[in-house]
């Protein structure tokens, strides 16, 4: 789909939404084939209704497996990636004593995930070097697993992916901001994403991707779910709300690659413009390509601010302290997706002039 094509898709908003790294803007098209699902769900029954989605949302699973070069039997489908990280790590073979590279801007509820599951099965984690934005410096030796996330919610930078890769050790990558907001290569064990960020699927909805060199390798989920299947599926959720997962199959089909350029260009503007509006600074290198900036200050506070501005009809985050462990202050989060306009960054610059608080 061309950009211009997926931009009018979207639902119409009366909102400048600079949000698409918390939530995005569904097409009316993904809002359509959701709705049609609950309907027919209605007429003819839940269990009939995911019977006769079955092709849509394995068309789904297949778009997204291709993202990154692998086909839909290396899907799994689930409600975020938050979940589909932890089932990951519950699975992965690893033993007493295994040595895991994190990083000081992992996720705070994988973080927290990763601690609880290092004490109880006796890993050691290992924090990896990284520079002063958080990008990682160095692997050490030695790593049983490497995780983090390639874009971090709290920091409109890149990790370099590649470079971890080529040191062979295992990479599981929480690509829940990053898929489709920058380039994710090939070749990790696995992937964790989510639905609602980049994609503009609906909520609710996550996916994990596995490389299949170590789908026979996880052991079965302690969970009452999938058992009717032996291969990834055995990972999915069984209960949950089918709809998002045929809104997400058609999100997946619909996205591009050519967004990637556009809204990275938008986010390199968005820092030029907003650099020292009423005192905030903005964290990010300008022609870091990605497509969140974060904003600090000294003396305002990022949570009052934010409020204003979405009371003012501008949708950005505020980001609190325990988002990772390399955050010092709240911030202001803003993120661009393809649809925001040289206009709409002029009346945000404005806007926080006016709203900072
Ligand atoms: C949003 C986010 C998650 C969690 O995704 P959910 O779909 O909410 O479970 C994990 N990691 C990063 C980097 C995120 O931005």
């Amino acid at each position: 789909m061309s950009v211009s094509a997926w931009v009018t898709d979207r639902v119409s908003t009366d909102r400048v939404h600079l949000d698409v790294a918390a939530c995005g803007r569904i097409s009316q098209a993904a809002l359509e084939v959701e709705v049609a699902h609950l309907q027919r769900e209605a007429e003819v029954g839940g269990y009939v209704a995911e019977a006769e989605a079955e092709a849509t949302v394995t068309r789904g699973r297949e778009a997204l497996g291709a993202m990154v070069g692998l086909d839909g039997s290396a899907v799994f489908l689930s409600e975020g990636a938050a979940p589909v990280f932890a089932a990951l790590l519950a699975a992965w073979p690893l033993e007493r004593g295994a040595r895991i590279g994190v990083v000081p801007s992992e996720y705070g509820g994988n973080a927290r995930v990763l601690r609880s599951k290092a004490a109880v099965r006796g890993w050691e984690l290992v924090s990896m070097p990284v520079d002063p934005l958080g990008r990682i410096a160095d692997v050490p030796d030695g790593l049983d697993l490497v995780t983090f996330p390639q874009v971090p919610s709290q920091r409109g930078i890149t990790q370099p992916v590649e470079d971890v890769l080529a040191t062979g050790v295992p990479l599981l990558l929480d690509v829940a901001q990053s898929l489709g907001q920058v380039e994710v290569p090939p070749g990790a064990a696995a992937y964790a994403g989510t639905s609602r960020k980049w994609l503009c699927g609906p909520r609710g909805v996550g996916f994990g991707i596995v490389d299949p060199a170590w789908h026979d390798r996880l052991p079965d989920p302690p969970t009452l779910g999938g058992l009717e299947h032996s291969d990834l599926r055995r990972f999915d959720s069984s209960e949950t709300h089918v709809a998002g997962r045929v809104g997400l199959a058609l999100a997946a089909r619909t996205w591009s690659p050519a967004l990637l350029p556009v809204l990275q260009a938008a986010s390199a503007a968005a820092r030029v413009l907003l650099e020292g509006v009423a005192g905030w600074q903005v964290v990010e290198p300008v022609e870091e390509p990605t497509g969140i900036t974060t904003l600090r200050h000294e003396s305002a506070d990022a949570f009052a601010t934010r409020d204003v501005l979405v009371k003012e009809g501008f949708v950005v985050s505020a980001l609190p302290t325990s988002r990772a462990d390399d955050v010092d202050v709240p911030l202001l989060r803003v993120s661009t997706a393809a649809w925001v306009t040289p206009g709409d960054l002029d009346a945000l610059a404005a806007a926080l002039e006016r709203c900072t608080r």
